[in-house]
């Protein structure tokens, strides 16, 4: 599952950035705030769900995991501009045309988190 590696990787982040800070023991991160933009292939559930699995033992179990959705945003070659973007692949809502680069909204990543 996509998801379980994708827990894993965060994890991952959490132990390394509370290494850093001195910070070890099972339980000692209460929460984890993600930014998990619309336009990654991310199920939030089947994360929330591969999270709680993975971190089971771990400096952040049973840590709360709280996702914040980043809106789509791509570039329009042909408006030269930026415009909202729903899905990858989607056309221009200005021009209708394909020709929409993906400048927002494909990214996941650790912003910060929570010590008990
Ligand atoms: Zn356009």
């Amino acid at each position: 599952m996509h998801e379980m590696a994708l827990a894993e990787s965060i994890l991952g982040l959490v132990e390394e950035t509370a290494a850093a800070q001195g910070v070890s023991g099972v339980g000692r991160v209460r929460a984890v705030f993600l930014d998990v933009g619309e336009l990654s292939s991310v199920e939030p559930e089947a994360l929330l769900f591969c999270f709680d699995a993975v971190t089971r033992g771990s400096v952040a179990d049973g840590a709360r995991l709280e996702i914040q959705r980043i809106p789509g945003q791509g570039w329009c070659l042909n408006c030269s501009r930026t415009v909202p973007l729903a899905a990858l692949y989607d056309p221009c809502p200005e021009c209708g045309r394909h020709q929409v680069q993906p400048t927002a909204g494909q990214e996941m990543r650790v912003r910060e988190f929570e010590l008990a």
